[in-house]
């Protein structure tokens, strides 16, 4: 029986890749320099794989930012706005690929950057490919190949693992209109071709193909491209092992067409869908290798053996152990790398360490269950399988686990626990005789820049170099500075700023009782910026306020109104490993109850406009539209749990980015936020339309600008977005603010670019007073 990876964390396990890239941008370090810290990640990450046992290791699952992105250079898919990049000589190869990543401003050009999005239901975001009407491609990029080689002179064969062509064509936006991008495949698959002459005549064995949209619904015509694009790879490279990955969903209604795809095997997520085994039986073709994913590369618990166990066997009983592979159910790059960095000496990581388990243990989980598959197992195999026993029993009778006062409380849960008193209308009313803000009224999302200062003292308090009071000292320094700069530049609504915040789940997760944390459990997010997810291994509950003492001392420092800021419910549960022991929708209830003390504890004193951020509420959408009813029921429902508790003269803000909101307006508007603060810059205002054509009936503030890039836009540029907002969403819903947190940006950049926001709003109030009065 073969084991395979599909996919190994690239950010190295001490995120060597993110300093490396941030010291290259900043232009600390040479490019040779970044190339080294990449060459040294890569083996360190074969030789780790081959180490364990692993036969077809991944290559090419390295990038400098996304995977997606790659191959959008490797195509040569590049908008013309960075033919620029390329005619200006002196600019490298990596350059023209960190611009298309992150804009560019260097040499008197000025190109914003392209569009991200999640990378399907995970918090891993990538690149979005842009498409135009009878676009050719051309192989731009070496990557692939040049992986292969690499890891070929260290004396191993891996497998390429390229992203789909059709899956590619998907995961992009058609920049024009006329035209769907899978028509774009026959213009696309002559350059896989040529990618593929390349790999085989370096006598590479196996190819991986990702497809995940496989498990998604498709069209007839997405049908047909993959049968064509897999039929003609075929038949041009018939000695070529291809592998066809499909993950984080089963295959339902695509499963016939996924295996009468003409391929060596097929690999399925079992972990998500596990179901799908014995509807593959009847399916797979009687050569066709499968590749089975037993081993969750989406959560950080310990295999449970004997529950893969069952799945293996039968597999092996209907296919023989030479069809069968095995790997984890997906990529690990959604995995934290080093379960053995984590040797603080803390209780309850201790306790919970046990059923744990991150990519390198993950690696060695597949093969031992390779192994233990041979009814001739050794005793040594035998213990393996009988610890493991244990420590999932262990896990399953902890106290730790079990609190009856959280379960007796969300078990008793009304209706009336997700309700504001009066409607939206009558609310607004009351909250404007209480807030008395002007029309376009501007704000913030919440965090001001976490410079690496800020940072250090957090570091530095963690590691005692630093007293708790020096290091409130100075937070409270620095809260201060932000109100004030905030007062000076003329904002309505103003934050504390979030410098006492980590990151905005982990900050509540470590207020929160039924959370873990590691030290070193980081994922990467997007480029360079990674994320440590809380882990959630229990009922959930709040023991006392959480945010309560910076608000009001943000709010005791000026006159002016401070929005108090919260994480809420779906977006705690969205960002963290959770318990797969009961529903998410259960836990997210306990989060909800949570949080809702917390708004109340926040009115309580003095609050009066209160924040609960809901970015990840869209990323939360299951796969399959079928599934999104009843999601959306419930993590709606807890949305409301915990806004609902307040006065209806307190405003409730919330705040999503990267979204596409067509498809969910309806459950948006269900949630029934007074304020809702979007994404919208990076499209150009485009995904106003929903809200538009919705009518959607409360207010709303479209990011005017991206954050995610340095670039600073001037108030012209934020007026014309403004402009277009003005042109579907009335002036009294309107709001002016950024399109998400500031905590990425450097002061500076974020310094010039609020003033010019201030600037537009004003502009604009005074331009619709003349209108009014010629009118
Ligand atoms: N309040 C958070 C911040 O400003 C929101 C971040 C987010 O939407 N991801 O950082
Ligand atoms: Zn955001």
């Amino acid at each position: 029986m073969l084991t395979n990876n599909l996919g190994y964390p690239r950010i190295g396990s001490n995120r060597e890749l993110k300093k490396a890239c941030e010291q290259y941008w900043s232009g600390k370090s040479t490019l040779q320099n970044l190339e080294q810290v990449a060459r040294e990640i890569r083996k360190q990450n074969w030789l780790l794989q081959q180490e364990a046992g692993i036969d077809l290791i991944p290559s090419n699952d390295f990038s400098f930012y996304d995977q997606v992105l790659d191959m959008s250079l490797t195509v040569g898919a590049i908008p013309s706005r960075y033919h620029e990049v390329i005619l200006n000589g002196a600019h490298k190869e990596i350059d023209l690929y960190f611009a298309m990543a992150r804009g560019y401003q260097k040499d008197g050009l000025d190109i914003i950057a392209m569009e991200m999005t999640k990378w399907f239901d995970t918090n891993y975001h990538y690149i979005v490919p842009e498409f135009y009407k009878d676009q050719q491609f051309k192989l731009f990029s070496t990557k692939i190949a040049d992986e292969y080689e690499e890891a070929k002179r260290l004396g191993l064969f891996t497998k390429p693992v390229i992203l789909g062509p059709i899956t590619y064509l998907l995961l992009g936006k058609e920049k024009e209109a006329g035209f769907h991008r899978i028509s774009l495949i026959k213009n696309l698959l002559p350059v896989y071709i040529q990618l593929l002459q390349q790999l085989s005549a370096r006598n590479v064995e196996w190819v991986q193909f990702d497809e995940p949209f496989l498990a998604m619904d498709l069209t007839e015509d997405e049908k047909r491209a993959f049968l064509m694009v897999y039929k003609e790879i075929r038949r041009l490279f018939p000695n070529l092992k291809l592998m066809v990955a499909t993950y984080f969903e089963g295959l339902r209604d695509n499963l016939e067409l996924a295996f009468s795809l003409p391929v060596q095997a097929i690999h399925v997520d079992l972990v998500r869908c596990p179901e799908q085994l014995e509807a593959v039986f009847e399916v797979i073709p009687s050569q066709m290798k499968l590749s089975i994913g037993v081993v969750d590369g989406r959560n950080i618990w310990k295999a449970d053996y004997e529950q893969a166990l069952k799945l293996i066997n039968s597999a092996v009983e209907k296919l023989g152990e030479e069809r069968v592979i095995l790997a984890p159910s997906c990529s690990l790059i959604h995995s934290p790398c080093d379960l053995s960095l984590e040797t603080a000496n803390e209780p309850l990581m201790d306790e919970i360490k046990q059923w744990l388990s991150f990519a390198k243990q993950k690696v060695t989980e597949v093969v031992t269950l390779s192994k233990l598959v041979n009814p001739h197992k050794n005793e040594s195999l035998e213990a393996k399988l009988q610890q493991n026993i244990e420590e999932n029993n262990s896990r399953r009778s902890s106290v730790l686990i079990h609190q009856t006062a959280v379960q007796q409380r969300v078990a008793a849960a009304t209706a009336k626990d997700s309700l504001r008193n009066l409607p939206f209308d009558d609310r607004k009313v009351l909250q404007q005789q209480s807030l008395q803000l002007p029309l376009f009224p501007t704000t913030t999302i919440g965090s001001f820049p976490q410079t690496p200062e800020v940072r250090s003292w957090r570091t530095k308090l963690k590691k005692g170099l630093l007293s708790a009071a020096v290091y409130q000292d100075l937070i409270e320094k620095e809260t201060i500075a932000t109100i004030r700069f905030q007062e000076e530049i003329g904002l309505d609504v103003l934050v504390h700023g979030e410098f006492e915040r980590n990151d905005m789940v982990e900050y509540f997760g470590e207020k929160l009782d039924g959370f873990a944390f590691t030290k070193f459990g980081w994922v990467q997010s997007y480029g360079s910026r990674c994320v440590k997810p809380p882990i959630i291994f229990g009922d959930v509950y709040r023991q006392e306020p959480m945010t309560v003492k910076w608000a009001s001392f943000a709010q005791s420092l000026t006159p002016k109104l401070v929005k108090g800021m919260l994480t809420g419910p779906v977006t705690i549960l969205q960002w963290s490993f959770v318990r797969n022991d009961q529903p998410r929708a259960q836990t997210c209830k306990q989060i909800a109850f949570a949080i809702r003390d917390e708004v109340a504890d926040l009115e309580k004193a003095g609050i009066k406009i209160i924040q609960i951020d809901e970015p990840a509420i869209r990323e939360g959408l299951p796969l399959r539209k079928a599934d999104w009813e009843n999601y959306l029921q419930w993590a709606v429902n807890a949305f409301k749990i915990s806004a609902s508790g307040v006065q209806d003269s307190t405003q409730i803000h919330t705040h999503m980015c990267y979204s596409e909101f067509n498809d969910i307006i309806q459950h948006i508007a269900n949630m029934d936020a007074d304020v809702i603060t979007i994404e919208c810059s990076r499209s150009q205002m485009e995904l106003l339309d929903a809200f538009a054509a919705f009518n959607y009936p409360n207010e709303i503030g479209p990011g005017v600008y991206d954050i995610h890039s340095p670039r600073v836009p001037s108030s012209k540029e934020m007026m014309f977005l403004l402009e277009k907002a003005r042109a579907v969403i009335p002036d009294a819903q309107l709001w002016v603010n950024p399109d998400c947190g500031l905590k990425t940006r450097h002061w500076e950049e974020t310094k010039s670019a609020l003033i010019e926001m201030v600037k537009a709003a004003k502009t604009l109030r005074v331009a619709v007073k003349t209108e009014i009065s010629i009118a």
